[in-house]
């Protein structure tokens, strides 16, 4: 069996569904196909659960009758019949007249998130009636009946594969199963989601719950390319990467794969591939175990981050500092992004600054804090110990004009990563473009 998942874009035109239509049926074997919201719909319901938390009814409603406008006009280009049609009908409504009761209810954050389930429930609805429209046989999952996270927001991937493989045999022959991408239920049985882009994370879970023979990423661009092709002139595809090159891109803020989206396939060993359904011919990128790797393969870049100086004459020849400092970090469940030590300080950044005022004030007990905002992740991926030598002075010599606030290097042999401040990064993702890599 295998996962194909289709982003905003790849669903966000009737003619693009239709396409999707003609990628999923393409082959024989049995496919479990995820999709994304029709693209800005998050976003818009997004600014919904912002004007209600603002209480601002009449904005809300506004935002509601905009994208409500938006599915009125998408769906007669998307089917034909009659029945097909009136079908849609009844799914658009009855999603927006959930989102007007929610304009007279009092407003919380499990609420907020019941909304912003509703992109992926229309988007796979309509493409399900579509499907019976063309007679093409399939089987509508609802992903809130098996897709989980914990009381830490973690997918409860041994859960999630038992039920899934449950459901799934109750429909013995079916080839072809439709199902939505980032939303799942949590410990309480609420709605939730798996965060902004999710889709991917939910394509991830799945070809690992049902151990899948490839989990297949379809989104508007050829797969991964070497750097951010929003930022940076000039970028191209690479053909294969590696799970632990491919998670640590995505962890860096390349846009293309939800940040967490590697980890189940590489777990349960299922190849992932990144393709263009605006090119389904495209190569794109295979993501695998096993990939030989030269130099350097791909930036990506990270912003938002906080560095945390901690200095303390206390940490000389001292044994337990760093401990003490990680437990504060652990306390307030805050994840390290990146660390450097020198014999007497220790610089750690964060991008979850949610606790930042209560963890300054306990690592201030251990020694003097400065704090920097607005800072950049910049991430170079490839092979930069061992076997490539020379690969860290030409990411150096492209960055001599910028200042460089931390360096970390060796931690993997697959990663540099950088710190600088963020009104540098795009000039410094160029320099690094142009001096790092080779050009014809
Ligand atoms: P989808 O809606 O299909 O999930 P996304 O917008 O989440 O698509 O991801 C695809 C986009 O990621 C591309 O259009 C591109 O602008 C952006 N992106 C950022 N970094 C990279 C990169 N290194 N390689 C490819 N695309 C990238
Ligand atoms: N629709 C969600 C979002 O826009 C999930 C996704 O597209 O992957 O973030
Ligand atoms: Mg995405």
């Amino acid at each position: 069996m295998k996962v194909m998942k289709f982003g905003g874009t790849s669903v966000g035109k009737p003619e693009r569904m239709h396409q999707v239509k003609d990628l999923v049926t393409a082959s024989d074997e049995p496919t479990i196909v995820v999709l994304s919201a029709l693209s800005g719909t998050t976003n818009a319901l997004v600014s919904i659960g912002e004007a209600l938390a603002a209480a601002d009814r009449i904005l809300a409603k506004e935002r509601i009758d905009a994208l409500h406008a938006h599915y009125l006009d998408f769906y007669p280009q998307l089917l034909e019949t009659e029945k097909a049609r009136k079908k849609a009908e009844a799914i658009i409504k009855e999603h927006f007249e959930f989102l007007n009761i929610i304009l007279k209810i009092s407003f919380n954050e499990a609420i907020n998130r019941d909304i912003l389930a509703q992109g992926e429930l229309l988007s796979t609805k309509l493409f399900y009636t579509l499907l019976e429209e063309l007679e093409i046989p399939a089987v509508f999952l609802v992903a809130l009946d098996f897709m989980s996270i914990d009381e830490n927001s973690e997918p409860e991937l041994g859960k999630i594969s038992e039920k899934l493989k449950a459901i799934l045999a109750q429909h013995p022959g079916e080839k072809l199963f439709i199902t939505q991408g980032y939303i799942c239920k949590n410990h309480r049985n609420e709605v939730d989601n798996l965060k902004r882009g999710g889709s991917d994370y939910t394509a991830s879970l799945i070809a690992a719950a049902i151990n899948a023979s490839v989990c297949e990423i379809w989104t508007d661009i050829d797969g991964m390319h070497n750097n951010d092709p929003r930022i940076v002139d000039k970028t191209r595809p690479i053909a294969e990467l590696s799970f632990d090159e491919a998670a640590e891109l995505a962890y860096f803020g390349a846009k293309i794969l939800h940040p967490a989206s590697i980890w189940p396939a590489q777990q349960y060993n299922v190849p992932v591939r990144l393709l263009n359904t605006m090119d389904p011919q495209a190569h794109g990128t295979l993501i695998k175990a096993d990939v030989e790797t030269k130099g350097v393969k791909a930036i990506a870049a990270k912003d938002g981050i906080t560095a945390i100086k901690i200095k303390s004459s206390r940490m000389l020849l001292a044994y337990g500092f760093l401990r003490r400092v990680f437990e504060i970090f652990e306390k307030y469940k805050t994840p390290i992004d990146m660390i450097t030590t020198s014999e007497v300080a220790v610089s750690v950044t964060i991008d979850d600054t949610s606790h930042l005022k209560a963890i300054i004030q306990e690592l201030e007990t251990l020694g003097s804090v400065e704090v920097d905002q607005n800072q950049t992740i910049i991430c170079i991926v490839g092979n930069m110990v061992s076997e490539t030598r020379g690969a860290i002075k030409s990411v150096m010599d492209s960055l001599v004009d910028f200042p460089i606030r931390m360096v970390s290097y060796g931690g993997s042999r697959h990663n540099v990563s950088l710190l600088l401040d963020t009104k540098y990064k795009k000039e410094a993702l160029q320099s690094l473009n142009e001096g790092v890599f080779q050009w014809d």
